[in-house]
């Protein structure tokens, strides 16, 4: 991709293209549909690319209803990469689909790059860029005229449009001239990546990308989206992937039945779960059940080792070797392990 401030410069000329070639202009006050050139210029003045309050969906089915989403928070830092982590079902995709304009909330607000989706649809619309978790790719044309007609959708003039180079991002330019239902499931994924990127919204939002991709082109999709936030693009993405929040993301939701339940920069959620592990081997096995002065650390006898199950930010390591040798017993070894993401998510779900 150019960089960030050429897709700026390109963004503001694409607004105005929106707001010339949109048929709707002339039948909408104008107020409500003068795009704003300063929407990709100035971040938020919140800092938040997005802002959810209170967002709640309901999904009514025949007198059978599903609460998807309740009574939501979340705010997105400008510039982060941002982890919307949980299990299927937990609401993922109906809250990334309300900002994409394809399901309606039951209640609560969303505001995409400081405009909120209600007073503004099309100009919140315009803000982001969604890759959504379907891979509804027209199978009749090639991935050059997707991207083509992507841009075209947005207003973005023939010379101001980089397909070339998205192709490249994404990993299709052989496959560029293709009919699309020729390609793998991969592929098309990554070519509903580069869909999203057509109009270089500030946000790109991204559900489940990495599904049903093979091994080698996920990292590659991974080291896209650090390079594309490395050139000032927040991103968004969902995932049941632990380890690709831990390899991605710098902020964390988790989210479990429609709801927040922890939402942190990724290094206090690991902290605030108390993650280390001390293991000590000792010369002689110490007396069971362990003394008080353990219980209280959450110690374990196991395997011919004292595990000591500790928080970082509360304790160091060193203390606890002190208070061990203080006991009276003699440390022959000693490693320490470090709990992963995974661990602290299934403690999280409990
Ligand atoms: P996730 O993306 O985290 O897997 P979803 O947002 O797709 O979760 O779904 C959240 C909940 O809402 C699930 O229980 C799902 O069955 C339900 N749901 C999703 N879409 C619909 C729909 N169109 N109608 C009824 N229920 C739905
Ligand atoms: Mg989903």
């Amino acid at each position: 991709m150019g960089s960030t401030l050429a897709a700026l410069l390109t963004s503001l000329y694409i607004l105005r293209e929106i707001e010339i070639n949109s048929p709707k202009a002339s039948t909408m006050p104008p107020q409500r549909t003068a795009l704003q050139d300063t929407a990709f210029t100035q971040a938020p003045k919140t800092g938040m690319a997005i802002e959810a309050r209170g967002l709640s969906k309901i999904y009514e089915n025949g007198g059978y209803s599903q609460h998807a989403l309740k009574a939501v928070d979340i705010n997105v830092p400008v510039g982060s990469i941002y982890g919307l982590l949980g299990p299927n079902g937990a609401g993922k995709s109906t809250f990334i689909n309300i900002m994409a304009g394809i399901v309606l909330k039951t209640s609560g607000s969303i505001s995409i790059w400081g405009t909120d989706i209600d007073e503004n649809p099309r100009q919140s619309r315009a803000n982001i860029g969604i890759v959504p978790q379907e891979l509804n790719i027209d199978a009749f044309f090639t991935p050059r005229e997707t991207l083509d007609m992507m841009a075209g959708l947005f207003g973005v003039p023939k010379s101001e449009r980089h397909t070339n180079k998205i192709l490249d991002m994404v990993g299709l330019t052989e496959q560029a001239d293709f009919y699309s239902r020729r390609l793998s499931g991969g592929m098309r994924r990554r070519l509903l990546v580069g869909k999203a990127m057509v109009h270089h919204p500030p946000i790109l939002v991204l559900d489940e990308p990495t599904a049903g991709v093979d091994v080698k082109l996920r990292q590659r999709l991974w080291d896209n989206i650090k390079l594309l936030n490395s050139e000032g693009v927040t991103v968004v993405l969902t995932t049941h992937y632990l380890e690709e929040a831990e390899a991605l993301c710098d902020q964390i939701a988790i989210i479990s039945k429609g709801t927040v339940i922890a939402a942190k920069s990724k290094a206090d959620l690991m902290a605030s779960a108390g993650q280390k592990t001390l293991h000590l081997k000792l010369k002689e096995p110490p007396a069971l059940p362990l003394s008080d002065i353990f219980t209280g650390l959450d110690a374990k006898w196991q395997d011919a080792r004292l595990s000591i199950r500790f928080n970082p930010i509360s304790t160091s390591a060193v203390d606890i070797l002190n208070m061990v040798k203080r006991e009276g017993h003699v440390i022959t070894d000693f490693s320490t392990t470090e709990r992963n993401l995974e661990e602290v998510f299934l403690s999280l779900l409990q």
